[in-house]
């Protein structure tokens, strides 16, 4: 795929280490999933995958409906929450009886504030995807959605993980990370449930699918004898063949990579009828599985693509407010769909205003969304409010 981009290193200071850095992943991710994107035939994948997205928001109580039917269907316990509060109720529930929880990486359960809220019942959430866990413990905020940890140095990040597995760890990466591996796999083994989020469900087959390179969500959802996961129904798709779509592009824009290592389908108990034919849930993978789905609200139609956003973070890469600056970071996404969809959540946020009108995000996006116009739409709602008022 050329889309004319001319990647330029910018200048930075030289001070500023996280944010050069930062840069460098970001050039290096964009080359690879252009580069991967122009192999695997991403124009049309981009074509059908923004058709898959677009039906299933127009389509959303339909296939929610469709979707809440085969997961119970399926074996899962369904909850679907008509907002963050009500769902962070279901979930203290289903997991009341879990001490040690282990967690993957989640927006829905970031945006809800789940964690928090298990927090302070006094239970103990882990982070087992590396990146999230190494912010987890040093309190800061994620500044990527696929590489949370993305502006922090090695040496740094030797001092957090020899805190956590008790012994000093080198300021090598191979070192790093095999330390936390091992630490990881034993809390693993301990824990009473994961929560996970969901890439794509499929209404038809009520399946969840997954996608990872690290091997934690596998692990977490089969070594664990509870699962929750917690998402939105704007991640409901029709089929299981939709949903393949969608976390391939996924991956190829995400990571640069035709397949994630990992792609997963989980479509409720782990079960056997090995025995006289006679069912019984939990042989080696989870036995109690519940899915939230929290409804989206109700927007003007202008803003339906919010909802489309399979949060791949290429637009990152070529967002010149983001990529130069710690702007462009909200609580609800990051680049200008993280601040479209900050507003649509009721959520005020100057950045509204930096955006520089590019539209360079519409030209890499997997689904094609142009948030650019999405930021002028919600401008002109801005300018409209002032006149009245
Ligand atoms: S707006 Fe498009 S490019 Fe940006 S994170 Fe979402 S799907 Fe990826």
């Amino acid at each position: 795929m050329d889309l004319g981009i001319k990647l330029k290193r910018h200048w930075v200071d030289g001070k500023n280490m996280g944010l050069v850095t930062r840069q460098r992943s970001l050039l290096a991710h964009l080359r690879r999933s252009l580069e991967t994107s122009g192999h695997f035939n991403g124009e049309s994948l981009r074509d059908d995958v923004r058709k898959i997205k677009k039906y299933s928001i127009q389509n959303i109580e339909k296939i929610t409906n469709e979707a809440v039917k085969n997961l119970k269907k399926a074996g899962w316990n369904v909850y679907l929450a008509e907002n963050g509060e009500s769902a962070v109720n279901f979930a203290l529930d289903f997991l009341s009886d879990a001490e040690k929880i282990v967690k993957s990486k989640s927006n829905a359960v970031k945006e809800i504030g789940l964690v928090e809220a298990l927090v302070r019942e006094g239970k103990e959430v882990i982070e087992t995807d590396l990146g999230d866990r190494i912010v987890q413990i040093l309190g800061e905020k994620p500044l990527h959605p696929l590489a949370p940890a993305i502006h922090i140095s090695k040496e740094r990040i030797a001092e957090v993980i020899s805190r956590e597995v008790g012994f000093r760890v080198r300021p090598d990466v191979e070192e790093i990370v095999r330390s936390y591996s091992k630490w990881l796999l034993k809390f693993i083994l301990e824990s009473d449930a994961s929560i996970t989020g969901a890439n794509a469900i499929s209404a038809r087959e009520g399946a969840v699918g997954l996608i990872e390179n690290e091997g934690n969500i596998s692990l977490i959802t089969r070594l664990v004898r509870k699962h929750l996961v917690v998402s939105y129904t704007s991640k409901i798709v029709p089929t299981l063949s939709d949903a393949l779509k969608v976390i391939q592009a996924t991956s190829i824009f995400g990571a640069g990579q035709p397949a994630g290592t990992y792609i997963s389908f989980i479509s409720g108990p782990s079960k056997t009828a090995d025995i006289e034919g006679e069912i019984v849930n939990g042989m080696h993978g989870a036995e109690d599985v519940a899915v939230i789905l929290i409804k989206t609200p109700e927007i003007p139609e202008e803003l339906h693509e919010v909802f489309c956003c399979l949060n791949c973070g290429i637009c990152l890469s070529v967002c010149p407010v983001y990529y130069s600056s710690d702007h462009m970071i909200t609580g609800k996404g990051y680049g200008g769909i993280g601040v479209a969809r900050s507003f649509v959540y009721g959520e005020e946020n100057e950045d509204i205003w930096r955006c520089t009108g590019c539209r360079a995000c519409g030209e890499v996006c997997p689904v094609r969304i142009d948030s650019g116009k999405l930021i002028n739409f919600i401008r002109r709602s801005y300018e409209r409010e002032n006149d009245k008022g």
